[in-house]
């Protein structure tokens, strides 16, 4: 059976080296999911592929079915290599971090056009310089929100009260929030205000990063919930997470 070429957009996750000169691809693409992409010859001649094999770059590209899942890429059309990420060493880590979130939460082949599209604007807008911190959260929370993991935020997840102005606990282990009867000593303080920031932030558009403000309050609690749902549904702590931190 004779397999056509096909083309997609994609960005590229991840690169590691096989054999002699051959490359293995990690791909996201919006209509095929992360997907594995074989790119021959890819260290010896860089005639094909020009710039476009380099992390956080976006290309389109040109493959065929392989063997298995593999895809066999043919050649290249860059679109954006992202190259100023490279320019801030913490932008850089908050890029890899993303990536690699995506990497571990998402099966392989699985379309995610939505959370592709979240992606490329994450990786924008910490191009242009972007805040790094708002950037963190507000990726976290789509992610999260867009898989499915959103745990209760404005009620208590155990006995349904919705919230007015009370003091509210929360534990990613118990489904989210909880009042204090509920909670006994189990989650951490968090301010009804924060909570209340990560739903309002859901409203808008998952494209948009600028014109959002986050006290360092709504910063710290907000960094604490997310944590916490993130290692509940994460395989195992990201590596990206260790050096980020170290920033
Ligand atoms: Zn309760």
């Amino acid at each position: 059976m004779v397999h056509l070429p096909q083309r997609c957009e994609a960005l590229v996750l991840r690169l590691t080296s096989y054999g002699e000169s051959d490359v293995i691809v990690t791909l996201f693409t919006a209509d095929h999911g992360l997907q594995k992409g074989f790119a021959k010859s890819a260290r010896k001649s860089r005639k094909r592929f020009g710039a476009a094999l380099e992390p956080f770059t976006k290309a389109v590209f040109q493959w065929k079915k392989g063997r298995g899942s593999f895809w066999l890429l043919q050649d290249s059309e860059l679109i954006s290599s992202h190259l100023g990420l490279r320019s801030d060493l913490h932008h850089l880590a908050l890029a890899s971090y993303g990536v690699e979130l995506v990497s571990l939460l998402l099966e392989e082949g699985e379309p995610h056009q939505i959370i592709y599209e979240l992606l490329c604007s994450f990786l924008d807008y910490l191009e242009q310089g972007g805040d790094g911190l708002i950037a963190r959260l507000l990726f976290e929370l789509r992610l999260i929100y867009l898989l499915g993991y959103m745990p209760h935020l404005l009620h208590c997840s155990e006995c349904l009260k919705i919230f007015t102005n009370e003091p509210v606990r929360f534990d990613a282990q118990r489904g989210g929030s909880l009042c204090l009867d509920c909670a006994g000593s189990t989650g951490i303080s968090v301010d009804l205000g924060t909570i209340g920031s990560l739903a309002r932030s859901l409203k808008v558009t998952y494209r948009q990063f600028d014109g959002f403000l986050f006290g360092p309050k709504t910063l710290q609690q907000a960094g604490l919930i997310l944590n916490q749902v993130l290692q509940q549904v994460l395989p195992r702590e990201p590596k990206s997470l260790k050096f980020l931190s170290q920033l």
